[in-house]
């Protein structure tokens, strides 16, 4: 029997990053991976691979309708699919291998095989040569989500399948249809559309993007349908079927749709399949997932849970937070994680970022405040760039000028974002952003712009 200060069950973001934290505090850790390579789905399918999907994508999209304003002119623009997927396939065995590195580095023991539960301080290793059994002081659950399925959609893992099958389509299809107008229907649905795919996104809502700034996403909208996205909205789906060489898709208040695939895109479901809590007495929540208290304690003895298997947004970023907070408070009584400061992004063409409260949430709690809107036409370094479409939208207190949230849709709106979740994060008012000099010509100062417009004295409008 092999003991370990800590255990940890998942190699995904959180579960790897925690490790990291784990033995830099001087614990001797143990992480168990069921995946050959380690990064969990981020790296392996899901944020990294359908990141670099998108920028192959979207380069392919500028060389055929955006290269000729730059006055680069090209015979032929010709997809080579497979090139573009290899490259992926790269990407993610660099990063990969990089976290074996990381393990190795931070003398992080791993044992490849499926991590279960056997009692307090006991998890057995079920690896394809036998089983090994081990113990902890504490044990910290990392295992991350799969996607949900549908009732009436017949997932194939071929034509009807999720993110991890359009990651990956070995041609571009005719016409997909996109269940679910969320974060990975919006990504995945642009690759293939800027590849050359007809793309119809049917949502339940009579709105795209969920959860996310309504004058926001609506402007999202319209961006995406001039890329020719087709949407139709209040659109239940209730069964899609594979049928000869077509799929059907049938949906309430829409007509069937047949196509050659389907992206099964309606969220994500925590993966606590054979974890073997019951061992342990935890039952999980009314969503499947694991519930823990304010330092990540479950109910259970010495056991920790973070990341998509317990409550709050399902993002790599959120759950690499959490895994740092949970082993730092172990070791030094320590840690903390601000939920009001975790920015959320949509890769898409422009981006979309945000963090913070929605203008809907702050009239729901009936907080007043001010807003500042700017577009992203009036900012020079868009204009150079010719990418002009979008805005930025900062909502401040109207008594302290706190910023409360801030929302944007434009280029490199993912890395603009990590300007406003620090400055939420530091309890920055508007006039704070708006006094602090931004380089020129940036697009950071369309963020600074949108925080002088909440004293309504922005200068370039
Ligand atoms: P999502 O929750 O973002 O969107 C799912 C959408 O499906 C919703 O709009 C919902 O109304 C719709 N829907 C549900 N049932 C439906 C039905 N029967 N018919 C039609 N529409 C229906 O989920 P997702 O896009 O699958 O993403 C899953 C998770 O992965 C999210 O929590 C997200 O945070 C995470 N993710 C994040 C990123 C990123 O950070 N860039 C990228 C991909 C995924």
């Amino acid at each position: 029997m092999f003991k370990y200060d800590l255990i940890i069950i998942g190699a995904g973001p959180g579960g790897y990053t925690a490790a990291i934290r784990a033995a830099q505090l001087g614990l001797n850790v143990a992480c168990l991976e069921q995946e050959p390579a380690l990064g969990g789905t981020c790296l392996r399918i899901g944020c990294i691979p359908s990141k670099a999907m998108l920028e192959s994508s979207e380069l392919f999209r500028e060389a055929n309708e955006k290269f000729s304003q730059h006055g680069i002119v090209l015979p032929e623009v010709k997809l080579n699919l497979a090139t573009m997927l290899r490259r992926k396939e790269q990407v993610v065995g660099i990063l990969t291998r990089g976290v074996d590195s990381l393990f190795k580095k931070n003398k992080i023991t791993r044992y490849l095989g499926h991590g279960r539960i056997t009692g307090v301080g006991k998890v057995l290793v079920e690896g394809q040569n036998g089983n090994t059994g081990l113990e902890a002081t504490n044990i910290l659950i990392a295992t991350g989500s799969k996607s949900a399925p549908l009732p009436g959609v017949e997932t194939d893992g071929d034509r009807i399948g999720t993110s991890t099958e359009a990651l990956s389509y070995p041609e571009v299809p005719g016409h997909l249809v996109v269940i679910g107008a969320g974060y990975i229907g919006l990504e995945l649905g642009s690759v293939w559309r800027r590849l050359g795919a007809k793309v119809t996104v049917l949502e339940f809502l009579n709105r795209i993007l969920p959860g996310m700034d309504d004058e926001i996403a609506a402007e999202a909208k319209k961006i995406f349908e001039r890329q020719g996205m087709e949407f139709r909205l209040g659109a239940r789906v209730t069964a899609a079927k594979a049928k000869a060489a077509q799929c059907v898709v049938e949906a309430e208040g829409s007509t069937p749709l047949t196509c050659d695939r389907v992206l099964l895109a309606v969220g994500r479901v925590p993966n606590t399949d054979g974890l073997g809590l019951e061992s342990v007495g935890i039952k999980l929540d009314e969503k499947g997932r694991i519930p823990v208290g304010d330092n990540f304690a479950t109910t259970a003895a010495g056991l920790y849970a973070i990341g998509d298997v317990i409550r709050g947004p399902m993002l790599a970023h959120k759950a690499e937070e959490e895994g740092i907070a949970c082993v730092e408070k172990l070791v030094t009584g320590f840690g903390h994680v601000n939920y009001n400061a975790i920015p959320g992004v949509v890769y898409t063409q422009p981006e979309i970022g945000s963090v913070g409260q929605t203008e809907e949430q702050l009239k729901t709690a009936k907080t007043e405040y001010r807003k500042g809107v700017f577009p992203m036409l009036a900012n020079s370094r868009a204009r150079t760039l010719a990418q002009t479409e979008g805005k930025i939208k900062i909502l401040a207190d109207a008594k302290t000028d706190r910023i409360l949230g801030v929302h944007l849709i434009a280029a490199h709106a993912g890395d603009l974002i990590n300007e406003a979740a620090v400055a939420i994060n530091f309890g920055a008012s508007s006039e704070d952003l708006a006094r602090s000099c931004h380089a020129h010509p940036t697009l950071g100062e369309a963020l600074r712009e949108a925080a002088l417009a909440v004293d309504n004295r922005t200068i370039n409008l």
